[in-house]
């Protein structure tokens, strides 16, 4: 069974994002670029169960600009198999939609028996593309994977839902979407990352797929958060008492 996994270049989780003066986006000029951390622990789901035999390939796939060829050699070399990048232009943003008509291309062209995406990509916070894959594939989709389990013609999904986990068991081929306690994903190894500079990486277009990734969105406004006001110290718990009772808290 080959695995599809899908991983956005996006802005690192560490770095703290700065919004362009005139409020049209977030500026991404020399800001580090990492892999999705959801899709890190896609990678790191798709490479356990080739290695407990339940899969044979794992197949990385990104779309976007030329520079996330930089992102398919990090799964290449955590040890995916083969890389596809779906290259459109620098600062071209793919929305959701257009992502999963690509995805659904490539799995018609590819057969995998599991497409592992993340849940959301840090960025746009869409939380959409894994859903929409799977209604265009007309395929059985486990969201928020905890447990993934792989027996025969099936997978078993343990999803975290609001209060506990629920297990769904869904025929192959299927979707799946990570979660955050999935796993927890592996750091390349200085060997892994010369091996993965020679394995294979095509490229592609979206018209090869016959997608136009036009955007039908339109951003009217992007706002920094508003600045947390500085607090107040008081003396002693008398005063928290009288502060609270004056604002009307308690
Ligand atoms: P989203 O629906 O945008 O929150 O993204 C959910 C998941 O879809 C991500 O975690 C990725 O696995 C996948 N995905 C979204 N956009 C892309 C992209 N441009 N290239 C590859 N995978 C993507």
């Amino acid at each position: 069974m080959k695995i599809l996994v899908p991983v956005k270049r996006v802005i690192d989780y560490n770095v703290k994002p700065r919004v362009k003066a005139d409020g049209s986006g977030v500026d991404l000029a020399n800001v580090k670029m990492s892999m999705n951390p959801f899709d890190e622990i896609a990678v790191e789901e798709a490479l356990r169960l080739k290695e407990k035999g339940a899969a044979t390939e794992v197949v990385v796939v990104s779309i976007g600009p030329a520079k996330a060829t930089e992102t398919l050699r990090t799964g290449l070399a955590m040890g995916a198999d083969r890389a596809i990048l779906v290259q459109v232009d620098d600062g071209t943003e793919v929305e959701p939609l257009a992502v999963a008509k690509i995805l659904k291309g490539i799995a018609d062209a590819e057969s995998p028996g599991l497409v592992i995406l993340g849940k959301q990509a840090i960025d746009d916070d869409s939380n959409q593309t894994g859903q929409m894959l799977a209604a265009l594939m007309g395929r059985p989709q486990g969201t928020f994977a905890n447990t993934v389990a792989v027996e025969g013609d099936h997978v078993t999904v343990k999803r975290e839902i609001d209060g506990g986990l629920e297990t769904v068991k869904l025929s192959l081929p299927a979707i799946v979407t990570t979660d955050l306690r999935l796993n927890e994903p592996r750091y390349a190894s200085l060997p892994n990352i010369m091996k993965a500079k020679s394995k294979p990486l095509d490229t592609k277009s979206p018209a090869d797929y016959g997608v136009d990734v036009s955007p039908r969105l339109k951003t009217l406004k992007v706002a920094e958060p508003p600045v947390r006001s500085a607090g107040v110290k008081v003396a002693d718990v008398d005063e928290l008492v009288a502060k609270l009772k004056a604002l009307g808290i308690a």
